[in-house]
């Protein structure tokens, strides 16, 4: 059987996309932009409208709702998000199609020196025949991750106009300020009250991702001597001079974002701010395994005392924090969310690949907190730029493999 999801796909994605729900991370409110509650409200909406049951959205900006089935047993997820990132323009966008791509360079309306080759972006010569959706050259589209409601929306409008009731309870949540690494609220997984879930936030046709990064933050706080500079000699620290030591004696060649690749870990100054009497520096540290991110703690801590040792006048203190940790650790221990998943994908006759993703998902944290949530893919490309774009076909099959999921689930005996 082939279920021809397209149309729905690329009308959801296109009135999603539209709509400006980009996160801020410089913003202490929850969730972090007034903006993203236009989604929200939208998708609760659209969700009561289907007759959906539980229809909330909660106190810390995440949608949930509920499908319920005539199969007993516990209940499984599934999750988008539907904020935009902070990196580029992200409003007024305007989504278009192309139907039936050729093959030929995409040119955009709004920016006529940008370009979207097939010759640079390979996968994209693979869709030939696909409608693909871009934005218009002046914003990112939103794919990420709005094909991902568009194929979770596209799923529930199925299962509930079939009036097929044979499966067991769907959760369904929508979060905000995934995109900021906020997304998983610390009651998330007692509201969600299911077995296991899935995002839908992963690339290329046939990505099951069961490995992100484990994830630190670092402080630095370097405190100088202060004094008027005309009175400074051998009385002055200057902070921004201690600040730069420790930048340049950093492993720059072979531990930052910039040099490092597949399975290494970094870490990446983040921000400096301060002046002469005081600094400070943010890192993250990036590793896929917990003994290589205490290595990079390691590395800060012994370069702050190095540094400290030069001028024992300043004082150099250095702060970590817990971020978020590989969701293998614990999908090893649980087996079945993702053989379920690539049983879907076998069914479906696709491909399934296996990469870590250099970054967390909603799911990261999901899984620590003890609801495994493996990340499956949208199609979504080229995110978080104006290059960003997505074939309506691959959107069509991550909407099967999310059905194909929900029939294997019910048909376990739980
Ligand atoms: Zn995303």
């Amino acid at each position: 059987m082939s279920l021809d999801f397209k149309n729905e796909l690329a009308e959801r994605l296109i009135r999603y996309a539209s709509i400006d729900s980009q996160s801020d991370e410089e913003s202490a409110t929850v969730p972090s932009s007034k903006i993203q509650y236009d989604m929200l409200y939208l998708l609760e909406k659209e969700l009561k409208e289907l007759n959906l049951i539980d229809v909330k959205i909660t106190d810390y900006g995440t949608l949930i709702a509920t499908i319920p089935g005539k199969i007993k047993g516990a209940a499984i997820g599934f999750l988008a998000h539907v904020d935009t990132a902070p990196q580029f323009n992200a409003s007024n966008v305007k989504p278009r199609i192309i139907k039936n791509y050729d093959g030929s360079d995409i040119k955009f309306p709004d920016d006529e020196n940008l370009i979207l080759s097939p010759k640079e972006f390979s996968y994209l010569s693979e869709k030939i025949g696909h409608d693909i959706i871009t934005a218009s050259g002046k914003t990112l589209l939103g794919a990420d991750d709005k094909a991902g409601i568009a194929i979770i929306m596209t799923a529930v409008n199925f299962l509930i106009s079939k009036q097929n009731e044979n499966h067991s309870e769907i959760r369904i949540a929508f979060t905000t300020d995934e995109e900021i690494g906020r997304g998983v609220h610390k009651n998330l997984p007692d509201d969600l009250n299911v077995k296991f879930a899935y995002t839908f936030d992963g690339g290329k046709v046939g990505e099951i991702d069961n490995e992100t990064f484990s994830a630190d933050s670092a402080e630095v706080l370097i405190k100088g001597v202060s004094i008027h500079p005309g009175d400074a000699k051998n009385e002055m620290v200057n902070a921004i001079h201690l600040a730069s030591e420790i930048i340049n004696n950093l492993p720059l060649k072979t531990m930052t974002p910039e040099v490092t690749e597949k399975r290494e870990g970094f870490i990446h100054a983040t921000d400096m701010i301060g002046n002469s009497s005081e600094m400070i520096i943010k890192f993250i540290l990036r590793d896929f395994e917990l003994k290589g991110l205490d290595e990079k703690k390691e590395i800060l801590e012994e370069l702050c005392k190095k540094i400290q040792v030069t001028e024992p006048r300043a004082k150099i203190n250095i702060f970590f924090k817990r971020q978020y940790r590989n969701m293998r650790y614990w999908l090893d221990e649980n087996r079945m969310p993702l053989e379920i998943a690539e049983k879907a994908l076998h069914n479906k006759c696709i491909q399934p690949i296996k990469k870590p993703i250099r970054g967390g998902t909603d799911g990261s944290l999901l899984t620590e907190k003890g609801v495994p949530t493996p990340n499956i893919f949208t199609g979504m490309q080229n995110v978080h730029g104006p290059l960003e774009w997505v074939s309506t076909s691959d959107m069509a099959l991550a909407t099967e493999v999310m059905l194909e999921i929900i029939k294997l689930n019910s048909n376990l005996k739980n």
